[in-house]
């Protein structure tokens, strides 16, 4: 085992369900085997991180908020030789073992022992921090499993980078894999946030010849269009899947809810065309029920289901949307509607804009 001491880092933790997020120090261990440590450059404040603030992901306070983060590989546990020291990397919340029986069986997307660090990192009055997503990046170092590390290259700015190892790969992936969306067929994309709008670029790069983004807020609207939607529907004024209809004649070949509510999933599965897919991305919350009138549904043929990561596969997806990126093809620059510092009022504002639909994605520049 190695000899290292502990280490201190500042971190952005939430004690308990809605309480206030405080940026303090924290200690970390050494990296144990199969971990590296990573210095954080840049990381994005996700829905998710509001979800772990208010409780929704169980008691596991108290939290290192962040889980979408690019950073560089500065330490390595006892056995680990890749990713090198200096490398930098975008971190991956959804590692595949390589052996449970999805990876077995070629399907790593569903891995059920996706590989994380161990314990390492606790509050300085000795509490054992949980992490979002297994990860905890609102801070300047972290501790992570070595496979959770994926190589990315150095010069593409890490304020854009971060956002590939969550929301974009999320929405990208949705349209990619989960849905494979066909040259020419026809989109709707319900909830224009940063998920949403990944899957509107998606779309677009898998040559949709019609994308519909629906959403109350019109800036997001705004936002749309200038990410590649073709049509926008305020969902303010009147049920959208009926101007869906009305859009298209028929509905659409995919649609994709990108909130997680009941009330949004129903509307993306009616303006789906017959036999059409519609694909479940944003996370219910706790105690959601969905349900729809199984008649409609039978006559409709269509297929729903749900992902997870976009069904991404990180070790091949990161590379190639920051190949993509790099190309033009892929806009992540514009994505980031705000940069803050490690500042507990920074982080807590921009809780407050996310809530309040007015930013795509806030990134915390470390150092
Ligand atoms: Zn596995
Ligand atoms: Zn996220």
């Amino acid at each position: 085992m190695s000899e290292a001491p502990a280490t201190r880092a500042r971190a952005a933790i939430v004690r308990e369900a809605n309480a206030p997020v405080v940026v303090e120090d924290i200690e970390l261990d050494a990296p144990g085997p199969g971990e590296v440590r990573v210095r954080v450059l840049a990381t994005g404040v996700c829905h998710t991180d509001l979800h772990a603030c208010m409780g929704n992901f169980g008691a596991e306070f108290p939290y290192y908020l962040g889980h979408e983060a690019t950073g560089i590989v500065e330490a390595h546990g006892p056995d680990v030789t890749t990713p090198a020291l200096g490398t930098t990397v975008v971190i991956n919340w959804r590692a595949a073992c390589g052996d449970c029986r999805f990876c077995a069986a070629g399907r790593a997307n569903f891995c059920a022992r996706p590989l994380v660090a161990g314990p390492r990192m606790r509050t300085l009055d000795g509490r054992p921090l949980g992490r979002v997503l297994g990860v905890g990046s609102f801070g300047t170092h972290t501790i992570v499993h070595a496979r959770q590390a994926v190589p990315i290259a150095a010069e593409l700015p890490p304020e854009a980078t971060c956002l590939i190892g969550c929301g974009v790969v999320t929405g990208v992936g949705a349209v990619l894999y989960a849905a494979a969306v066909r040259p020419g067929s026809t989109v709707a994309v319900f909830g224009c946030g940063a998920v949403g709008i990944s899957v509107i670029q998606g779309a677009r790069l898998a040559g949709a010849s019609r994308i519909i983004a629906v959403d109350l807020a019109p800036k997001k609207l705004d936002w749309a269009l200038k990410f590649g939607a073709t049509d926008v529907v305020d969902a303010r004024e009147g049920e959208p899947s009926k101007k869906i209809r009305a859009l298209t004649g028929t509905g659409v070949d995919y649609a994709f809810e990108a909130i997680g509510l009941p009330d949004t999933l129903n509307q993306a599965m009616w303006s789906c065309d017959l036999g059409g897919t519609c694909v479940l991305i944003g996370v219910p919350v706790p105690g959601a029920k969905l349900s729809f009138p199984g008649t409609k549904f039978f006559y409709s043929r269509a297929t729903l289901k749900a992902t997870f990561y976009g069904d991404c596969l990180a070790t091949r997806d990161f590379p190639l949307l920051a190949g993509w990126y790099r190309d033009k093809r892929l806009d992540l620059d514009s994505l980031v509607t705000a940069r803050v510092g490690l500042s507990d009022g920074e982080i807590a504002d921009a809780f407050k804009a996310m809530e309040r639909g007015e930013a795509l994605r806030t990134v915390i520049l470390m150092g």
